[in-house]
C-alpha cells in the first residue's frame, strides 16, 4: 500500500470526502478580474495554482487535478463572457467532477445568480466545495447555509468595493487628479504632468484642424483639405513596446469631430463627459453604451487645467457649430438662387447662417439657425436675402475691375503663401522619414554580426523605413505636381483680358445661378452680417480669399415704421410739422426731401403713411372717418380694414378688385366718389390668404363673379 492510498483511505474515514469524490476530477478554479490585477497579483496567482498540490493532498491523483483559468483578465460580474465558468458547469453536470477548489470560493461567482446555480448543480452531483476555510458539501443542510452566506458577503463586500473605488475616483477627479486618457496632442510627463506634445510638427497638425474648422466651418471640409494635402494625423502608441512612439494616421471623420468636441483642447479637466449606458451596451463589447452628456451635465470641469490650443469661447463656438451642422446638413453651395448660402455668418453668435426660400422660391431669406440650436432661443438675426445678394455682386464686379486686379494678385500671393506652409510641413516629413531610415541602420550597424536574430530584425526594420520614406518621397513629388506654378505675365494678361468681360458675362441670361455662386465662392470665403438691433441697418464684413476685408454698410427692408433707427427723429419731425398745421401730403413730401426713407421698399412717404404714424401715435385724433359713418352690411370690410386683417398690402387688393377677384360694392351715401367695401366672411378671407402666396397667373384664375 503506498503512501498515497493510506492518505486516501484516512480522508475518506474522517471527512466529507468519499471516494466517489475522489473518482472524479478535482477542478482548480483561478481567477482574476482584469490584467491589471493579474500583473500586480502574481502573488495570489501563485497561491491559486497552489491548489493543485492542495487536491493531491487531499487524496486525488495528479492525472485527475484540472486546472479552469480561462478567466484570467476577464473581468466579469457575472457568466457571460466568462468561458472557464461556464467549462465549470458544465463538467459538474457531466457527473465529472467530485471537487472544486478556489481561493475565497463564492468569488467563483460574482453575482449570486450564479452562485445558487452553482450550489444547485453541485448538490445535485454531489460534488464539494473546498476553499482556504474547509471542505464544504452542499447536499448538507448546514454547509449550504455557510456557503449561501459566504457568496451573500462576497457579493455585498463586491458591492462596497465599487463603491468606495468609484467615490474614490470621483473625489480625485474633483480635484483634477484623476488620470484621463490623453487625446493627440497632449503628453504626460513623467512626473504627471500634462503637456502639450513636444513634437513640433504634431502641434502644428492639431492647430491646422482648429484654424481650418474656423475657416470652412464644417468637419468634411477639413477633413478634404486634409486628404487633398495628404496630412495625417499624429498620435502616440498607447500599449506594447513602442508605448509613445508617434504614428501618423490617415484622418477620418470620428476623428477629427472627437478632436474638436474634446473639451482638454481648451485647456480644460472634464470628468463624465462620457458615461455607459448600459442599455445601450452591445454584449462583448465593453466600450459601446457610451453616451456624451451635455457640458452642463459633467461631473467635472475644470478650466484652465491643461496648456490649451484654443480657447474656451472657441471651443463653444465649434460645438454649436458642429450641433448647427448636425442641424442643417453641411453648409455647402446649395442648389437656388441664393448667391450666398454656405458662405454668411451671422455677426452676432458667429454661427454659419441657413439660406430659406419663401413664397416658392420668390422671396430668399438668411436666418441663423441658433435659435433652433439653442433650444427655446429666439431668433438669432434673419434677413431679407436679394438686396445682401445685390450689394455683394456688386462688391464682386468692383473687385474684378481690371484696376482692382490687385485682389486677383492678392490671392496669388496668399496661395504661394499657403504653399510654403504645406511644403515645410512635407520637409518636415521627409525630414522625419529620413532620420528614421538612419537611425535603423545605425542601429543595424551596430549589432554584433554574431547575434544573427537581431541582426536580422534590425536589418528588416531598416528596410521597412527605407520604403517609408521612398513612399513620402514619392507623395511628395505627386504634391509638387499639382501645384500651380507661379503666372507668367503672359497669363496675368489673360486674367486682365478676361475680367474685362466679367460684368457682361455676370449680367447674360445664359449664365445661371449656381455659376455666379461659383465665382463668388473663387473670389469670398465668407461674409459676416450683423444687424444692428432690429432696425434696418446691417454691418457687413466681407473675407475675400486673400485673406484681406472690406467692410459695407447695407440698409435692409423692414416690415414696420418703429424698427427703423430713425423712427424717434422721424415722429419729432413729423409732429412738429404736424403743430406747424401742415396736412398730411405736406409733411410727406417736407420728410421725402429730408432724406427720410420709409420701411419696406416703397421709396418715399406718402400721406397715407404719415396718417398712420401720426394717428398710431396719437399726435393726430382720428376723427370718425367716412367709412365709419357708413351703414354696414355683415362681413363688410373697406380696403384698409382688409389689408390689415389679412396682412396685403391695399395696392394688391385694389389690383384684384380690378381682376374680379374680390366681392365689391361702392356705397355713394357719404360722398361724391363714395367709397368701396368688401365682402369677406371667415372662409373668403381664408381663400384669399391662401392667393397671397400663389404666382400671379394663378392667382387671376380665380376671379368670383362680380356682384353688383
Ligand atoms: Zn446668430
Amino acid at each position: 500500500m503506498t503512501a498515497h492510498t493510506k492518505l486516501r483511505q484516512n480522508l475518506v474515514i474522517n471527512g466529507k470526502i468519499q471516494s466517489h469524490h475522489q473518482d472524479r476530477l478535482a477542478i482548480v478554479y483561478i481567477r482574476q478580474s482584469t490584467l491589471q490585477q493579474v500583473e500586480r497579483h502574481g502573488e495570489s496567482t501563485r497561491l491559486q495554482y497552489g491548489l493543485a498540490e492542495k487536491a493531491y493532498h487531499l487524496g486525488w491523483s495528479r492525472d485527475r487535478v484540472v486546472i479552469i483559468d480561462d478567466d484570467l483578465g476577464r473581468s466579469g460580474s457575472n457568466a457571460e463572457g466568462r468561458p472557464g465558468f461556464q467549462r465549470l458547469v458544465a463538467e459538474i453536470g457531466l457527473d465529472r467532477v467530485g471537487l472544486i477548489l478556489g481561493i475565497e470560493i463564492s468569488r467563483l461567482a460574482r453575482s449570486c445568480r450564479d452562485w445558487y446555480q452553482l450550489l444547485e448543480v453541485c448538490s445535485l452531483f454531489r460534488t464539494l466545495i473546498a476553499d482556504a476555510d474547509g471542505i464544504y458539501d452542499p447536499a448538507s443542510y448546514n454547509d449550504r447555509l455557510l456557503l449561501g452566506l459566504k457568496g451573500t458577503m462576497s457579493e455585498a463586500e463586491l458591492h462596497v468595493l465599487k463603491q468606495r473605488m468609484v467615490e474614490g475616483k470621483k473625489a480625485k477627479a474633483r480635484r483634477g487628479e484623476l488620470g484621463m486618457q490623453l487625446p493627440r496632442g497632449y503628453i504626460k510627463r513623467p512626473s504627471g504632468e500634462i503637456i502639450k506634445d513636444p513634437d513640433e510638427q504634431v502641434q502644428s497638425t492639431i492647430q491646422l484642424v482648429f484654424e481650418l474648422f474656423d475657416q470652412f466651418s464644417t468637419v468634411n471640409a477639413v477633413l478634404k483639405y486634409f486628404v487633398k494635402n495628404k496630412i495625417k494625423m499624429p498620435d502616440r502608441e498607447r500599449l506594447g513596446l513602442q508605448k509613445g512612439d508617434l504614428k501618423w494616421n490617415r484622418p477620418n471623420r470620428p476623428t477629427l469631430s472627437n478632436l474638436l468636441h474634446n473639451p482638454i483642447y481648451a485647456g480644460a479637466y472634464v470628468y463624465g463627459r462620457r458615461s455607459t449606458d448600459p442599455r445601450r451596451k452591445k454584449p462583448g463589447r465593453p466600450a459601446t453604451g457610451r453616451t456624451v452628456a451635455k457640458p452642463s451635465e459633467w461631473d467635472v470641469l475644470i478650466k484652465n487645467k491643461v496648456p490649451a490650443y484654443i480657447t474656451w469661447e472657441q471651443y463653444e463656438r465649434n460645438l454649436r457649430q458642429l450641433a448647427a451642422n448636425s442641424m442643417y446638413g453641411i453648409g455647402v453651395s446649395r442648389e437656388g438662387p441664393s448667391l450666398l448660402s454656405g458662405l454668411l455668418i451671422c455677426g452676432r453668435c458667429g454661427l454659419r447662417m441657413s439660406t430659406y426660400y419663401t413664397n416658392n422660391s420668390n422671396k430668399l431669406r438668411y436666418s441663423c439657425s441658433r435659435m433652433a440650436v439653442d433650444y427655446g432661443e429666439s431668433l438669432c438675426q434673419s434677413l431679407v436675402g436679394n438686396p445682401l445678394d445685390n450689394l455683394i455682386s456688386q462688391q464682386v464686379l468692383e473687385a474684378l475691375k481690371p484696376s482692382a486686379l490687385d485682389v486677383s494678385l492678392q490671392v496669388a500671393e496668399d496661395l504661394e503663401r499657403e504653399r510654403k506652409n504645406l511644403l515645410a510641413h512635407w520637409e518636415k516629413q521627409l525630414e522625419r522619414a529620413r532620420y528614421e531610415a538612419e537611425r535603423a541602420y545605425r542601429q543595424y550597424n551596430a549589432a554584433e554580426p554574431e547575434n544573427r536574430l537581431v541582426a536580422r530584425t534590425l536589418e528588416k526594420r531598416w528596410e521597412e523605413t527605407l520604403s517609408a520614406e521612398e513612399k513620402i518621397k514619392q507623395e511628395y513629388a505627386v504634391f509638387l505636381n499639382e501645384q500651380p506654378t507661379t503666372l507668367t505675365s503672359a497669363e496675368r494678361e489673360a486674367i486682365r483680358q478676361l475680367a474685362s468681360d466679367i460684368p457682361s458675362l455676370w449680367f447674360a441670361s445664359t449664365t445661371t445661378a449656381a455659376e455666379r455662386q461659383e465665382i463668388v465662392r473663387l473670389l469670398i470665403d465668407r461674409v459676416i452680417v450683423a444687424i444692428e438691433g432690429n432696425t434696418e441697418k446691417v454691418f457687413v464684413e466681407i473675407h475675400w480669399a486673400g485673406g484681406h476685408q472690406t467692410y459695407a454698410n447695407l440698409i435692409r427692408p423692414v416690415a414696420k415704421l418703429t424698427q427703423l433707427s430713425y423712427y424717434a427723429q422721424l415722429l419729432n419731425r413729423a409732429t412738429e410739422l404736424k403743430k406747424a398745421r401742415k396736412d398730411f401730403t405736406e409733411i410727406a413730401d417736407i420728410l421725402n426731401q429730408e432724406g427720410f426713407k420709409p420701411p419696406k421698399r416703397q421709396e418715399t412717404f406718402n400721406k397715407g403713411m404719415i396718417h398712420t404714424l401720426l394717428v398710431r401715435t396719437g399726435v393726430s385724433s382720428n376723427k370718425k372717418t367716412r367709412s365709419q359713418q357708413v351703414n354696414r352690411m355683415p362681413n363688410e370690410w373697406t380696403f384698409r380694414e382688409l389689408s390689415q386683417r389679412i396682412n396685403i398690402p391695399e395696392p394688391t387688393l385694389y389690383r384684384w378688385m380690378q381682376k374680379e377677384i374680390l366681392i365689391v360694392r361702392r356705397v355713394k351715401e357719404v360722398s361724391h366718389n363714395g367709397i368701396w367695401l368688401i365682402t369677406a366672411d371667415e372662409k373668403e378671407i381664408k381663400r384669399l390668404e391662401s392667393l397671397k402666396n400663389q404666382p400671379k397667373q394663378w392667382i387671376y384664375h380665380s376671379r368670383v363673379k362680380k356682384v353688383n
